[in-house]
């Protein structure tokens, strides 16, 4: 698929090797970048050198403790776009209320959707969740192990397919997620956009040559941990590295300009505003649809001010807040002063949500477009409900501020 070049990879993308640094080794590997992972000498030396690494290296975590299949699709799922560190609490509170795949699939979707309150992406619980139903409705309960199968089940894709079959199933399932593309971007010094599909190809191609046919599962292992504790995204921190004799970025003393990543777009500027709506000891909270951003989660009425609406909040014609309020709630309300602005980033959007006080002047409920439900709450009730992150700090700020906001809901 990708034929031996006359020219080392990469190093006309990525500039000239640098003069001063004394550790890098004299001379280049006698083998193309193109053909490096053909050479069944250099296959056996990453396998047996990374291991061994990572038997004396790896970090404890919870989801290492045995190769349950489920825990490792909750824990790769839980993992998309999130850090270890964050993730190890939820994983751990995840898996004691939902600790077998059955549990997870008898649950309601707002349940699993409190349980992953925090971590953002909430399609992927959506995803674990409906995953979960599959695998208790077609295979009856038992994790599936071939590949078709498991690539079947909401949100596997190549890469988590590839984690449970080689973590769980020991097969020779190979692995290119953020990690493992960086190491092997350096490795192989590929200095193109990593993000083009003929690199994504290129970098599957390689990861599939060098999974093992025994030892897939600990091999994936250290390969990602790699990653994140030693080829780390910048300064990588090759003088301890186990692998550095084999790798070409090292070779060529590129390993800090690579990988090639494509420029990064600015955000999409969102700008909301929305009512904390007092009445006769509680506030008012809506829930939004099924489907789109924020489905079925709990929020204060918002409206769209300006700039992009991932949120679908607009309506056919310009509101106000008190106006918005009431379209969406059938409340009336005397709005007061701006109490907190935050900000917050969901998709390729940067939302500013500005929060107001305000009063309601009459009680009826009419949920409006785009809302399942509204409701009077309690606020200490509001901890029950499943709200996304800004509306948590919302009413965090709420409770503690509540007798004043009882005092005088819409003060100016
Ligand atoms: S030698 Fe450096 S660049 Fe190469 S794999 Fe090791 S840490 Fe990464």
């Amino acid at each position: 698929m990708f034929p031996p070049r006359q020219v080392v990879f990469g190093r006309a993308a990525v500039g000239r090797k640098k003069k001063s640094d004394s550790t890098q080794p004299s001379s280049l590997p006698s083998i193309s970048s193109d053909t490096l992972d053909l050479d069944e000498a250099w296959l056996a030396s990453i396998r047996k050198k990374l291991v061994a690494w990572y038997a004396e290296a790896h970090r404890v975590l919870p989801w290492r403790a045995d190769r349950d299949p489920y825990r490792v699709l909750v824990s790769e799922m839980m993992l998309v776009q999130t850090t270890v560190t964050a993730v190890v609490p939820y994983f751990e509170r995840f898996l004691a209320r939902f600790p077998t795949v059955e549990a997870l699939a008898q649950a309601d979707e707002a349940d699993v959707l409190k349980a992953w309150e925090g971590l953002g992406y909430y399609r992927r619980a959506r995803q674990l969740h409906g995953a979960a139903r599959a695998i208790v409705d077609l295979h009856k309960g038992k994790f599936p192990d071939d590949a078709e199968a498991v690539r079947a089940l909401p949100g596997v894709g190549r890469y988590i397919a590839g984690a449970i079959l080689s973590f769980a199933f020991d097969q020779p399932a190979a692995i290119v997620e953020a990690n493992t593309q960086r190491v092997l971007s350096r490795w192989l010094a590929w200095g193109e956009d990593l993000k083009t599909s003929r690199s994504q190809a290129r970098l599957w191609e390689a990861a599939e040559r060098l999974v093992p046919p025994k030892g897939a599962g600990t091999f994936n292992q250290a390969f990602m941990e790699l990653g994140a504790l030693i080829c780390t995204p910048r300064t990588p921190m090759c003088l301890v590295c186990p692998v550095t004799a084999e790798c070409q970025a090292r070779a060529q003393g590129i390993q800090d300009q690579l990988p090639v990543m494509p420029p990064k777009l600015s955000p999409l500027a969102v700008t909301e505003a929305c009512a904390l709506v007092v009445r006769d000891g509680h506030v008012l909270i809506v829930q939004r649809e099924p489907g789109g951003l924020w489905a079925n989660f709990w929020e204060f009425p918002t409206i769209h001010v300006d700039g992009a609406d991932p949120g679908g909040r607009q309506f056919d014609r310009p509101v106000g807040l008190k106006q918005g309020v009431e379209l969406l709630t059938g409340v009336r309300v005397e709005v007061g002063a701006s109490v907190q602005t935050i900000r917050y980033s969901v998709t390729k959007h940067r939302v500013e949500l500005e929060a107001f006080r305000a009063r309601g002047l009459t009680a009826e409920l009419r949920p409006g477009p785009r809302l399942s439900d509204a409701r009077w709450v309690r606020p200490e009730a509001l901890a029950d409900y499943t709200l996304g992150s800004a509306s948590r700090k919302l009413s965090q700020w709420t409770v503690q501020h509540w007798e004043q906001l009882v005092r005088d809901p819409a003060k100016a």
